[in-house]
């Protein structure tokens, strides 16, 4: 086990994703927040929501390590749901081509580029609306093997799936599964028409049953309110068991989207949805996701403060060498912020 201090903090996996290691003493792990008690975090005075924050991380998370996460898209666009922020959605004309799904040897070979760039967790994901048993599926299964063989955690994203679907994808090694509730209830029909909330939470049930990390967070940006924010925050800490990695996304407007317009989000509003996310699920890796890379140096530390322990580089640890690659570890260097070792899992 790579690093006991931080590993015995997080959540324990060894076949049951949700037996969680006991929260330090002093810090709170609940399941039952109202909304106003969220709202009354979200809405503190920045500065004292970021010690708080941090005095939470701090206690959970001992070290100054983040998970540097990677993501491999395994079959690019032609999807046929409605998602309003995503330009792979067949229906919007954003340029995204519909690919086939990529070959086995070619996202092993990815994963090795993205293990040697200081990568621990490999994502692959699918342009699908669900996953359907046959060739492809098995093809997934493969690289989830291959993932797994190269000593690196394997996450996957491709859609809704069954039942045995999520425990074929355990018995390949999965290690965590990423659905994410995107916003709020409410907020959710304003944005996805083709699959409901019910929908993804019985993916996620399905998901934990078969004992893979939850991977859940949202996007922000997307016309919320504030009640909006705090009710994503919420349904996720109040699930019976948190998610293992809760990424929390800043909207890239694309064109063509139809929330193409949407202007961008603050980084204040990025801050305190973090640390809220820090506070309500204190042993959660709480990922800075999409929209980290039109933020600045200082932005994005500040998120780190306010305790965000997990960084996704997309695609970018796939090329070591590219200047955004360089940039971004000069970063965690001058900061004395260290890639987290992965997990050794059963
Ligand atoms: S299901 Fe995924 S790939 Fe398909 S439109 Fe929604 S976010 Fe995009």
């Amino acid at each position: 086990m790579p690093d006991t201090a931080t590993v015995s903090s997080e959540s324990e996996f060894s076949g049951h994703a949700h037996v969680a290691a006991p929260p330090p003493a002093g810090v709170d792990v609940r399941h039952d927040w109202s909304l106003s008690e969220v709202r009354a975090l979200y809405e503190l005075p920045l500065l004292d929501l970021v010690h708080k924050a941090q005095t939470v991380h701090r206690a959970v998370f001992v070290d100054n390590k983040v998970q540097l996460c990677s993501l491999l898209s395994i079959k690019t666009g032609g999807c046929p749901e409605d998602c309003s922020y995503c330009p792979q959605a067949a229906r919007y004309k954003t340029g995204v081509k519909a690919e086939k799904l990529m070959a086995v040897p070619d996202v092993l070979d990815a994963a090795s580029k993205a293990r040697a760039a200081g990568a621990t967790r490999f994502c692959m994901g699918a342009a699908w609306r669900e996953v359907k048993d046959g060739p492809q599926f098995d093809s997934v299964l493969e690289m989830v093997r291959g993932v797994r063989a190269l000593g690196m955690e394997a996450c996957a994203t491709l859609g809704m799936l069954s039942e045995s679907q999520a425990k074929r994808l355990r018995e390949a090694g999965l290690s965590a599964y990423n659905h994410n509730l995107d916003t709020s209830p409410e907020h959710y029909g304003d944005i996805i028409s083709t699959r409901t909330y019910e929908d993804r939470l019985r993916t996620l049930n399905r998901v934990r049953d078969a004992g893979i990390s939850v991977c859940c967070g949202g996007i922000i940006g997307m016309g919320e309110s504030v009640d909006d924010r705090c009710n994503l925050l919420r349904t996720l800490a109040n699930q019976e068991h948190h998610p293992e990695s809760v990424p929390i996304n800043a909207l890239v407007a694309v064109e063509g989207t139809p929330l193409q317009e949407q202007q961008r989000v603050e980084t204040v509003d990025m801050v305190r949805t973090i640390a809220t996310a820090r506070i309500l699920m204190p042993q959660s890796m709480v990922r800075l996701s999409a929209g980290r890379q039109q933020m600045n140096d200082e932005a994005q530390l500040l998120c780190m403060m306010a305790g965000a322990n997990s960084l996704f580089f997309g695609e970018k640890l796939l090329t070591t060498g590219n200047p955004e690659y360089t940039q971004d570890m000069a970063l965690l260097e001058k900061a004395g912020i260290r890639p987290l070792e992965p997990r050794q899992e059963g």
